[in-house]
């Protein structure tokens, strides 16, 4: 096969061009314009909640979360270990402290660790969680290539602590619980605050941009309001606070309010594609497909095979370099955060899971335009490759 079948790429097979002229057509390429609340509003009836702030990328959007939460300098942040760097990164931005909590199986954050972590490692005086003489003011809990967190459980810990949770769906939008106490609700609607990210291998996307919302509709006006360089009136340049250039472009929204009206469609090829992957791993000794939680409907944005190490002693980068060799593209999960070196000094809290799915996880291609065929191929070259690779 001389195909290349890459790991995630956009799908502009709607409006996309349509709603781009249009608003280069206006005139309206830049932080305001129609299409911004249109995409605004179009995320709110979405995710069945009353206001969404659009802005520059799932990164500003943490940060903006944090700002809002009241996170400062000196204060901590409980945060996952294995997950993209820039969940964690908008913590040191407000010169706070991250402490590191291991995931479970589902690769998010471990409820029984997060408790185990605030009830042993801290003290709780009734009002404000202390670490180290430190206040704990935050976590911030990512759900892992669409798998839901367990929301149930850290929404009882925050409760009982007084935290701010931060939810990064970033990976997750359209990803809901389906039974339990919070069915019907999505994942990023939950916590106190929710993000969301468009950036170009996400499962919508508009270049690159980002969303987020609060669980009280003033507070992400308020968000809004500090993603527009804090602008108090309309017509003079009146300042109260310290904003940032952190709005969405109206070039950017065109984009995304035609992912919108796709992202029904794009959630059903993933669940199907997902599906046939599992069908065609069924019974592979080498390598286990990674299910979803239980009682949640995923968006299945991105799959993981876990590679059986009992058996298969090839390195991350030997598989990933034999695949592109057949013309398919794979990657290794990410490094853990608190091992890159502007992390290396922070605290990370009973690490045994997160280490052990970091050597272990491969990401395979999860496009919405692959082909059953395609699926099929990948499955047959990855099980060709650790098949060469495996001792014994
Ligand atoms: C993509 C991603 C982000 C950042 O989003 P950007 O839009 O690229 O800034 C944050 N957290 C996670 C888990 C992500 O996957």
């Amino acid at each position: 096969m001389s195909k290349f079948i890459p790991l995630s790429i956009p799908n502009f097979e709607g409006n996309e061009r349509k709603y781009v002229d249009d608003a280069i057509d206006q005139g309206w390429v830049s932080t305001g314009g129609a299409y911004i609340t249109k995409l605004e509003k179009e995320m709110a009836n979405f995710l069945h909640i009353d206001n969404v702030a659009a802005c520059q990328s799932g990164t500003s959007a943490l940060h903006l979360s944090l700002v809002e939460a009241g996170v400062k300098p000196g204060d901590v942040v409980l945060v996952p270990p294995l997950t993209f760097i820039a969940a964690v990164n908008p913590v040191k931005y407000q010169f706070a402290t991250p402490v590191f909590i291991d995931c479970d199986d589902s690769f998010c954050m471990d409820p029984v660790k997060l408790r185990e972590f605030c009830e042993e490692e801290c003290v709780f005086d009734g009002n404000t969680l202390k670490y180290d003489g430190k206040t704990v003011k935050a976590i911030i809990v990512v759900h892992v290539f669409g798998n839901m967190v367990d929301m149930v459980s850290v929404l009882d810990i925050a409760k009982k602590y007084s935290l701010k949770v931060i939810e990064d769906a970033t990976e997750a939008l359209g990803t809901k619980y389906t039974e339990g106490p919070l069915a019907g609700k999505y994942a990023g609607t939950i916590g106190d605050f929710g993000c969301f990210s468009f950036n170009g291998n996400k499962i919508i996307t508009t270049g690159g941009g980002g969303a987020v919302t609060a669980n009280k509709s003033e507070v992400v006006d308020h968000i809004r309001y500090l993603s527009t360089q804090a602008k108090n009136d309309p017509h003079y340049y009146i300042h109260n606070e310290v904003g940032y250039n952190y709005r969405m472009t109206n070039l950017q929204a065109a984009l995304g309010v035609a992912q919108m009206e796709e992202l029904p469609e794009f959630i059903r090829r993933k669940q199907t594609n997902y599906d046939l992957y599992c069908k065609l791993f069924d019974g592979f000794e080498l390598g286990k497909m990674i299910c979803f939680r239980e009682g949640t409907s995923s968006n299945k944005w991105f799959y993981s095979l876990e590679i059986n190490r009992d058996k298969e002693k090839a390195t991350m980068r030997e598989i990933i370099t034999a695949l592109e060799k057949r013309g398919v593209q794979t990657r290794a999960i990410w490094g853990l955060i608190n091992e890159q070196v502007p992390y290396q000094g922070e605290v990370a809290y009973k690490m045994e899971r997160a280490p052990y799915y970091a050597t272990r996880i491969l990401n395979f291609p999860s496009s919405t335009q692959i082909t059953k065929e395609e699926i099929e191929y990948v499955a047959e070259q990855i099980k060709d490759v650790l098949g060469g690779f495996c001792v014994d």
